[in-house]
């Protein structure tokens, strides 16, 4: 596919977790189609990807699980 950053072929579709909020509020979002672009090294997500993020997000509830899972702090 295009990639909408430079506008050249070979972006690629590749499934990623992201995070959102923090402490109580951490949800995490797993497989995220995010486009990637060996050309420019940029990867970004579609607008429709994004508006199914914000879905998945205000669904909370009835699409999540829990799941313990390790939380690593960054220390500078
Ligand atoms: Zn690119």
């Amino acid at each position: 596919m295009i990639c909408k950053i430079c506008n050249k072929e070979g972006a690629r579709i590749r499934q990623i977790s992201r995070s959102y909020g923090e402490g109580d509020e951490l949800m995490v979002v797993e497989h995220i189609p995010a486009v990637f672009c060996p050309n420019c090294g940029e990867s970004y997500f579609t607008a429709a990807t994004m508006e199914q993020i914000d879905l998945a997000l205000s669904e909370k509830g009835r699409r999540t699980t829990s799941r313990r899972v390790p939380v690593v702090a960054f220390v500078e």
